[in-house]
């Protein structure tokens, strides 16, 4: 049984299921303005790898994770260029799947769009004006957070403490509030800018209403997993929450939240990864499966530098991996169970994916010295072990003739267009996997690619 750091009760605890053998799990998606950067690649990894390894381990698992496909920075960015805001959010949300395909993160099960729940969030709204838990000014409708019990979980303070640490404006911001961490369920919107129908007043969603509303709708109260960065702790997941308790709805039953990328040289992380500065840029120029690697030495909640020593060191790490597919190609000795359960016992263990490498890579070292030694039997079972243990964790081994884990993702994002009818996109994926010298056979039923 899987146990995880929970952020609400500061400890470490069973993932417990509402339903036996199904993980259900929330991820706050990206806000689509611009290409994703390394620290979003951290955000997706991180739970990639937890459903990764829920699946290997045998559970379903349902991850929801949104589009945030209407805020403030959309409208910025479009003014700016001049072009309709659905542009900015279309061109946006293809680059960040393809920039995820090609670390090999998987889709989400599920991608809900704001905008496609914009209704859902005005009833919301409406309902908790009537049960005067919100409150309509010249600007928006603002949340009374002193209405909501335990407001603050999250955060680790209460109100009061909250207040105390002064610089309310700068915490808060300003605005028409009855009290200064009231938070916006809607903008009033001004001429110009995007609006939606609604009875206290034609406007857009506030962020925070977003995903307790697509959550609740797709995954059913108390779901099992609400996760996120770090910096979305607070006030982010609060208000969601906060926003779940004055419905008096059970929200998410455990929280999960990764620690931040930083740069060892104390500069831009573009500068430091030689003008490496979104993800598409790394992937382009180190193995994709570096980043991924990095990621796995590490502990999730703890901070990870991203240097080009660092991936430089992880795409070695990764190589040796691939050493043991190419010596030991067939794989069908069964997996040295010894292995696999230490390697349970570990991820089990809040996650501990550094110690789960570190078992990974010594029984690299006792595969090769087995071999050596001539005990092929020794070495074909933990070689099995080696093989199970990266496929738990997406890592994708490269032996003679495997299709790497960027490229199938790249194949698969074409089909996709494909379907979509998005001729434009298609023609410049096939473009890249022809560029990297694959042969692309596309069919009726779906893209395969040759060497
Ligand atoms: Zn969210």
């Amino acid at each position: 049984m899987l146990r995880l750091y929970d952020t609400a009760s500061r400890q470490v605890r069973p993932l417990a299921l509402r339903q036996p053998g199904q993980v259900s799990i929330y991820l706050c998606g990206p806000t689509v303005y611009g290409p994703p950067h390394i620290g979003h690649g951290r955000a997706t990894l991180v739970y990639d790898i937890l459903r990764r390894y829920l699946t290997w381990s045998g559970l379903t698992v349902r991850l929801v994770s949104n589009v945030t496909d209407i805020d403030d920075k959309i409208i910025e960015r479009a003014a700016r260029d001049g072009v309709p805001w659905q542009e900015i959010t279309s061109t946006y949300e293809a680059l960040w799947f393809e920039a995820m395909g090609s670390i090999g993160v998987e889709r989400p099960t599920d991608v809900p769009h704001a905008t496609d729940y914009v209704d859902q969030m005005v009833a919301m709204i409406e309902e908790l004006i009537a049960g005067d838990h919100a409150y309509v000014t010249a600007d928006g409708v603002y949340l009374a957070v002193e209405t909501v019990d335990g407001y603050g979980l999250l955060a680790g303070q209460s109100l009061d403490e909250m207040l105390a640490g002064g610089g309310e404006r700068e915490v808060f911001g300003a605005g028409n509030k009855r009290h200064p961490a009231d938070f916006a369920l809607w903008k009033l919107s001004k001429p110009g800018e995007p609006a939606w129908p609604a009875s206290f007043g034609d406007g857009r969603p506030g962020w925070h209403s977003e995903c307790v509303v697509m959550s609740l709708d797709l995954l059913g109260e108390g779901f099992d997993l609400h996760c996120g960065g770090q910096d979305l702790r607070f006030p982010h997941h609060e208000n969601e929450r906060a926003q779940a308790v004055a419905l008096g709805k059970r929200f998410a039953g455990h929280w999960m939240h990764h620690g931040f990328i930083v740069d060892g040289e104390g500069e831009k992380m573009s500068k430091s990864l030689g003008n490496v500065d979104s993800l598409v840029e790394l992937a382009q120029q180190y193995d994709p499966r570096a980043y991924r690697m990095l990621l796995l030495q590490a502990h999730y909640r703890g901070p990870v530098t991203v240097s080009r020593d660092n991936l430089d060191a992880s795409a070695k790490a990764v190589a040796r991996v691939d050493g043991i597919a190419r010596r030991f190609p067939h794989g069908t000795a069964a997996a040295d169970e010894s292995v696999l359960d230490e390697f349970r016992r570990l991820m089990d263990d809040d996650l501990n994916t550094t110690g789960a490498m570190g078992l990974m890579f010594d029984a690299v070292t006792r595969a090769n010295a087995a071999a050596d030694a001539g005990d092929q039997a020794a070495a074909e079972a933990l070689a099995a072990a080696v093989r199970e243990i990266a496929r738990a964790v997406g890592l994708e081994l490269h032996g003679e003739s495997a299709v790497p884990a960027h490229a199938q993702a790249t194949a698969q994002a074409l089909d996709q267009a494909r379907a979509a009818k998005d001729f434009a996109t298609a023609d410049r994926l096939r473009g890249e996997l022809q560029a990297d010298g694959w042969t692309v056979e596309t069919t009726r039923t779906g893209t395969t690619l040759r060497r």
